[in-house]
């Protein structure tokens, strides 16, 4: 048996308006390239940062959502190292004293209860982007070109302890992280515009032996996906390697999305490569109880305790909640959606279902969806009425989101009341019986199953429209009789 140890380290993006130590607009996903720079986050002489406020209060938060003892007295130190993209030659960031550490995240999973430490938070900020032309990297590019636009923005870097044991935990564990960022509003969590990034450390150890393989790292992971899949792929690597009796190398690796593998990057630098030692330019960060107690007192509600919180005000399975929950818009919508039908486990199946389906489909957020709780409410009462039947709902619904109009003037519009109609329903089935003598002596043999035939003859020609209880009811009478 293998063990497997994978620690992350988490880059993200906060939503702050200006970057971390100037006014320069922060959020430079859609700008053209080098037009959100100046003197000081590209690193020109004698300009001096100034600490964004705004930054520390979202670092703060983050601190209190995963846990953390908060350091009221932390520090900037510089990150030295040469590449291009990086014109100061450094990076701000806390070295030896992090604004957070100590902290955990817990979540369930194949019903077990999982506890990852985080071993710290701090603030520091990202450098620019290189675009190589025609290679992967510089060396070999013909031209290689440098967009500056994100030297400043500023990010936090969680780091947790080696406590992840499988690929797919790693992923549950980013996505619990991703959905409490957002909760906490200081990250819109968007792994492809590049607000949230992850860099993996896997290890394996056999525990018949107790042989612990290298340590390899996997850089710059995009999406929750390649996490899981980057992972798996790594631990298959390495336990070929300790079968064959030797070892992977210690280095950095990276995912290649279109091999769908991962590939050497380079032999793993060693941390006193960057020199780091405290920023002159930037006094130490010195925090208030008060100012970290208030936003203890003003943080959000957080995924798992909205999770709980629907099970018991609506009653709705764990697994409902934790797929409404798990999203604040969602669960808001499923909140109003339940207060105006009285309906939370109707509500829940048709967001989880219907709705969720439409959202991906459509690729618009569910605020900017045209319906709203008073459509949910006309629905249900058309299907407990029987005016409808569950089968022309879920093909109004669709409509509905298309339209933006109300499931009865939908079904006025366009005729698709439920036919109860026992006259019309027991015609058509005395046709169909007339018409096919041999299914009605093979149910009156025994074979009940020949009823669906029926059945679905109605359905086929009042399409669909039949109420299905109706149905059934003088279908079997018929047959009986
Ligand atoms: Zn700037």
């Amino acid at each position: 048996m293998y063990k497997t140890i994978i620690g992350l380290e988490i880059h993200a993006q906060l939503s702050t308006k200006t970057k971390a130590f100037c006014s320069c607009q922060a959020d430079v996903f859609e700008l053209e390239p080098n037009t959100a720079i100046c003197p000081v986050c590209t690193g020109q002489p004698g300009a001096l940062p100034v600490l964004n406020k705004t930054v520390v209060e979202y670092a703060v938060k983050a601190a209190v959502a995963f846990n953390c003892s908060i350091n009221l007295r932390s520090s900037f130190d510089r990150k030295n190292y040469f590449y291009p993209d990086l014109p100061k030659g450094y990076q701000i960031t806390q070295y030896f004293t992090p604004i957070a550490e100590n902290g955990y995240l817990e979540f369930k999973l194949d019903g077990n209860e999982k506890r990852v430490r985080i071993r710290r938070i701090h603030i520091e900020e990202d450098a620019g982007k290189m675009i190589h032309q025609d290679a992967d990297s510089i060396s070999g590019a013909s031209g290689s070109l440098v967009n500056l636009n994100r030297c400043g923005v500023p990010l936090i870097e969680i780091v947790t302890e080696p406590d992840i044991s499988s690929p797919k935990e790693a992923r549950v564990f980013m996505e619990l992280l991703r959905d409490t960022l957002r909760a906490i509003d200081i990250c819109s969590g968007d792994m492809e515009k590049g607000a949230l990034r992850c860099d993996a450390n896997i290890s394996v150890v056999d525990e018949e032996s107790g042989t612990s393989s290298n340590r390899v790292e996997v850089k710059n992971i995009n999406s929750f996906k390649f996490v899981e899949k980057a992972l798996e792929f790594e631990r298959e690597r390495i336990i070929k390697a300790l079968e064959q009796g030797t070892d992977v190398d210690r280095e950095t690796r990276t995912w290649n999305f279109t091999k769908r593998e991962t590939i050497s990057m380079r032999s793993k630098e060693e941390e006193n490569d960057y020199r780091y030692f405290p920023e002159p330019d930037l006094p130490p960060l010195q925090l208030s109880g008060e100012f970290v107690e208030k936003v203890r007192k003003n943080l959000p509600e957080l995924p798992q305790q909205r999770v709980q919180r629907l099970i018991q005000q609506y009653g709705i399975p764990e697994y409902d909640a934790s797929v409404l929950g798990s999203d604040v818009k969602i669960s808001l919508f499923f909140e109003e959606v339940s207060r105006v039908t009285g309906k939370p486990k109707d509500a829940s199946n048709w967001i989880m279902t219907e709705l969720m389906r439409e959202i991906n489909q459509r690729g618009i957020p569910i605020d900017e969806m045209p319906i709203g709780p008073e459509h949910f409410k006309v629905l249900f009462q058309l299907l407990d009425q029987g005016k409808i039947s569950a089968k022309i709902a879920k093909e109004l619904f669709p409509l509905m989101v298309e339209t933006g109009k109300t499931p009865d003037q939908l079904v006025k519009e366009r005729g698709m009341e439920q036919i109860s109609d026992e006259k019309l329903i027991e015609e058509i089935v005395l046709r169909a019986m007339e018409s096919n003598p041999k299914a009605v002596q093979q149910y009156r043999d025994g074979k009940k199953n020949v009823m669906g035939y029926f059945v679905g003859a109605v359905m086929k020609e009042t399409r669909g429209k039949a109420n299905p209880a109706v149905v059934n009811e003088i279908v079997r009478r018929l047959l009986e009789s």
